[in-house]
């Protein structure tokens, strides 16, 4: 049986079994951009991200927080 703290650190957006980085590569391509892009919204906080050493990773949850935040806009 699944615990709900097991449950908490799923990945909501692909349900992978942890909260789940991405490189800024994989940003790139999904959002569309450039890697440069990606880390531009990493520093201005659209996107959340933790260093592991010294490179980058963002976390997928707030990658689908910022594409539909930017659909709502679209939208307005
Ligand atoms: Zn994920």
């Amino acid at each position: 049986m699944r615990s709900s703290r097991e449950e908490e650190r799923r990945c909501s957006v692909c349900g992978g079994p942890t909260t789940h980085w991405l490189r800024a590569q994989e940003v790139a391509d999904a959002l569309g951009c450039s890697v440069r892009k990606a880390y531009y919204l990493l520093d201005r906080g659209e996107l959340r991200g933790i260093r592991v050493g010294r490179s980058r990773r963002f976390e997928h949850k707030s990658i689908d927080g910022y594409v539909n935040a930017q659909l709502r806009v679209e939208a307005a």
